[in-house]
């Protein structure tokens, strides 16, 4: 299949890269140095080498996330890169900007900066690893901005049962689907399978509050087993379903050395439902990012 668009790939700057650690201790980002300096499975790409693995993965544009990072100023520099990334690469990248919400009215201004800026919405944000709550007035604030620029949010969702990892930080899902109660008009997606949400897409009362939810697939081979293809469409609805890798993640570690984005194509298109391939792989994030 051409013309794949993944929905969650991580990009940083040629300088994060060379000793992630010590920028972190620098940059006042401990959990992100922690995540980094434990993880097996970080792997770094620069823009050049990105574009290659796409190309031999078919994968026409990625949706860049930022990070969660824990200071305003870090969202912010970082988003004047993404965004830049973005210009320079049309069509093959597009830029989520990041927010520090307990930054108060500087988050608030660098958002809407962000989405002049030509970012597409706003993500990956964490709420329990940044310190803020989906209730505070600041954050409503924000979400109030995205519904009036029709910008979508990804937040990460963690997998409330299972092992305990590196970082791993509980997201109540029940604040989630609380949040698209209160902005039914806000597009909301939750990464990671969305923790397992699609599953009660099957309750009626549910499906109807995350009728404007998305979940996507990042990093699905570390957290499940291939039959969640199927069973998220089925359960969901395909409309719901987003492709995305987590790329530069080695998200098959007994098989991958490095990074790259073909093992994770083949298994979506191996176990997806034929009728369901051209929405989940392209279509419907055309629609959340409102990218053509
Ligand atoms: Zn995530």
């Amino acid at each position: 299949m051409q013309g794949i668009i993944d929905s969650h790939i991580h990009a940083y700057p040629a300088e994060l890269a060379v000793d992630p650690v010590a920028w972190a201790a620098a940059n006042g980002e401990p959990y992100w140095g922690g995540l980094v300096a434990a993880s097996k499975l970080q792997d770094w790409a620069e823009p050049a080498r990105m574009l290659a693995d796409m190309d031999a993965a078919g994968v026409a544009c990625c949706i860049v996330q930022g990070w969660y990072w824990q200071r305003q100023e870090n969202c912010a520099a970082m988003n004047r890169w993404g965004a830049a990334l973005a210009r320079a690469h049309p069509g093959r990248f597009a830029a989520l900007a990041s927010v520090q919400p307990a930054a108060g009215d500087r988050a608030v201004d660098e958002v809407c900066r962000a989405f002049d800026d030509g970012c597409v919405g706003l993500g990956e944000l964490h709420p329990a690893v940044q310190g803020w709550s989906l209730e505070s007035a600041v954050w409503e604030r924000i979400a109030t901005i995205c519904v009036e620029r029709c910008q979508p949010v990804c937040f990460h969702a963690t997998e409330p049962v299972g092992p305990d990892y590196a970082g791993k930080t509980e997201t109540p899902l029940a604040d989630y689907v609380a949040l698209a109660r209160r902005f039914p008009e806000l597009k909301i997606v939750l990464a990671h399978w969305g923790g397992g949400l699609p599953f009660f897409m099957m309750n009626r009362w549910t499906a109807k509050t995350l009728r404007n939810v998305y979940f996507d697939t990042a990093a699905s081979p570390l957290l499940y087993d291939s039959r969640v293809w199927a069973a998220a469409v089925n359960m969901a609805g395909a409309e719901h379903i987003l492709y995305g890798s987590d790329y530069p993640l080695r998200v098959y570690p007994s098989r991958q050395s490095m990074a790259e984005m073909r093992l994770l194509r083949d298994e979506a298109l191996a176990k997806l439902p034929e009728d369901t391939i051209e929405a989940v792989m392209r279509g419907n994030a055309q629609r959340v990012f409102g990218i053509a």
